[in-house]
């Protein structure tokens, strides 16, 4: 094999070949190893949908008063956020492409994923980020962030900071406590693992500040409750949230 023929074979193990979702080749250095077709089919989040915590409703209330509709558990308790902004639903491409991310540490599909955020960012006229002061990304703790090398919310949190030229904040908030996953834990155990898993280091930092804390993905949204609570106890005036995907 010739020099050329060695770096080629040398960069190609390096290289994805394959969409992870659908085995097409990839026509090019595609570094989201996943298909355009495929990333085509991420599913967006559509009305109806809660007002405050983005929870899909049946598509027979579209017809109805939308706008400030709220759901169940909304309407029940008193939310410690005003309002989430997602973009999409936690299933299907999405779903895969933030495990990939994640988990299989397949780091260069934040930019895909950046793409995807500026599609939403142009696409939605209602979007208040520039009124925001702060960005928080909900943090890792030190030694999963060891283990994983980056964090996946605070590479989105960055993300939107610059695009909207906000401040972004990502050491003042801090998770002290190492949790479990939350995924196949039931409400009451998920309360229990997250309760004191976040504190702050200095609260001027926070105080009468309009928080935008952003994750990866909202599922019952345990975390970031208990993360806006730390914040609102740092004095914060108001906080919203921002992830990636939501689980319906
Ligand atoms: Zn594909
Ligand atoms: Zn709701």
């Amino acid at each position: 094999m010739d020099l050329k023929g060695l770096a080629r074979g040398l960069v190609s193990l390096f290289l994805p070949a394959d969409c992870k979702i659908c085995n097409q080749a990839l026509e090019s250095l595609n570094f989201s190893y996943i298909c355009e077709n495929c990333w085509g089919k991420v599913k967006w989040l559509k009305m109806p949908y809660c007002s405050r915590c983005a929870k899909p409703f049946p598509a027979s209330l579209a017809s109805q008063e939308l706008p400030s509709l709220l759901c169940a558990e909304c309407r029940q308790g008193s939310s410690p956020f005003k309002k989430i902004f997602v973009p999409t639903l936690y299933e299907g491409v999405m779903k895969e492409a933030i495990h990939l991310f994640k988990y299989h540490r397949k780091k260069g599909i934040m930019k895909r994923l950046e793409k995807t955020l500026k599609f939403y960012f142009f696409h939605t006229t209602d979007l208040p980020f520039s009124k925001f002061d702060l960005v928080v990304p909900i943090p890792l703790h030190r030694k999963k962030l060891k283990e994983r090398g980056f964090n996946q919310a605070e590479l989105l949190a960055k993300a939107i900071a610059t695009h909207f030229d906000l401040k972004l904040v990502k050491n003042n908030l801090k998770r002290v406590k190492a949790t479990k996953s939350q995924t196949s834990l039931s409400k009451k155990e998920r309360l229990e693992n997250i309760k004191g898993a976040f504190q702050f280091r200095n609260k001027d930092e926070f105080r009468e500040k309009k928080i935008l804390l952003v994750d990866d993905v909202y599922t019952t949204g345990t975390t970031v409750r208990e993360a806006v609570k730390v914040l609102k106890k740092a004095k914060a005036r108001e906080v919203y949230i921002f992830t990636l995907a939501r689980a319906s």
